[in-house]
């Protein structure tokens, strides 16, 4: 039988396959052990230019999404890190991004849903045993915070005993377990400052998500530079006032169309109180269209999709959820998913968009 040349090409990728399959536990384990030091010594923060950013660590909403977990959006300015909302995986996802959770410097709270405080009890463990913190990370939030930071507290003191017993002060101080609350109020058709420190300020603005009180938005301004987070809400006014010439608008989205499609699931299976519970929550979100009047209302170069309902599993649907956007706004619009990343430095007028999975 003769060989000809492809027979003797997949002969030698098939003996070259074999070997690296005889050899896939050492060569796993040096793999292993450069990535582990490298990302152990790293500090992504000094490779990003100066200005504001945006870490997608949770684009998703209660609906289970394998590309986005519970609402999280990382907001670095300059070198200080703030996370808005703490949905299921923010912990892992910022770690993912190479982001390290020990040094945030703030966490702030759009309303108290549970999606948007699932990923708490696990941001706080490793935001205090990453960088041995000797004091609470700071939690912001409209009435009803310091209720929801003393139950994780609660919830978590047993825990704050064992990791001390077992590590040692010097390595997790008892001091720096754990979160402190910090309430604001907003006022109607306001924007409060409730944050401001080295060239970041933070204002907090009401939303309409009735029959949930208080919730509000966020805007974060460095440099120059500025992005809004409308957090849950109807379409609101109080966004498009709050958004009006920043740069990225980050509005929560939910298409309706798809919406009646699990309506109707649920009621072909005869699952009538799930069916309810589909329609009820149409009430108290924004559709893709409507976010994106608001974001020519307010005149923004960029808008970011987030809170993605529901789950898009099929790369088609899309399309579907973006279907009329184009026609109500002219810049950039992205749906977003976990690990997207959007720069903007300062002093410019760029926004630079890249994936960090
Ligand atoms: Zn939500
Ligand atoms: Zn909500």
């Amino acid at each position: 039988m003769r060989i000809g040349k492809l027979g003797s090409a997949l002969i030698v990728v098939a003996l070259f396959a074999g070997s690296l399959y005889a050899f896939r536990e050492p060569i796993s384990m040096a793999v292993a052990k450069r990535v582990t030091a490298q990302r152990m010594a790293s500090n992504p923060l000094k490779d990003l230019p100066d200005g504001l950013h945006i870490a997608v660590c949770g684009a998703g909403s209660p609906m289970p999404d394998e590309k986005r977990g519970g609402p999280c959006t990382l907001i670095i300015a300059g070198q200080q890190l703030f996370v808005f909302d703490a949905g299921n995986a923010s912990a892992r996802n910022i770690n993912k991004m190479g982001f390290n959770p020990g040094l945030i410097d703030g966490i702030f709270l759009t309303h108290f849903h549970s999606d948007h405080i699932d990923g708490m009890g696990e941001l706080l463990l490793q935001r205090w045993v990453s960088n041995s913190n000797s004091q609470p990370v700071k939690v912001y939030g409209p009435e009803g915070v310091d209720t929801v930071v003393n139950g994780f507290m609660q919830a978590y003191s047993l825990d704050q005993g064992y990791r001390v017993a077992h590590h040692g002060e010097a390595i997790v101080p008892r001091s720096g377990f754990g979160a402190q609350a910090v309430r604001f109020n907003t006022q109607p058709f306001e924007t409060s400052l409730v944050f401001e420190a080295q060239d970041t300020q933070i204002h907090a603005f009401s939303v309409a998500h009735a029959p949930i009180h208080p919730a509000v938005g966020y805007k974060i301004s460095y440099k120059g530079r500025s992005i809004v987070i409308s957090g849950d809400t109807t379409p609101s006014v109080h966004v498009a006032k709050a958004a009006a010439g920043a740069d990225v608008l980050i509005h929560e989205a939910m298409s309706m169309e798809l919406m009646q499609l699990l309506q109707e699931g649920a009621k072909t299976a005869k699952r009538d109180k799930l069916e309810q519970i589909m329609k009820d929550i149409t009430d108290y979100h924004t559709s893709p269209v409507q976010a994106a009047e608001i974001a020519q209302q307010a005149q923004v170069s960029f808008l970011l999709l987030h809170h993605i309902a529901p789950p898009l599993p099929l790369p088609g649907l899309v399309e579907v959820f973006l279907k009329g956007t184009k026609d109500a706004f002219k810049g950039t619009i992205q749906v977003a998913k976990d690990g997207d990343f959007l720069s903007l430095p300062a002093g410019q007028k760029t926004i630079k968009t890249s994936q960090r999975f």
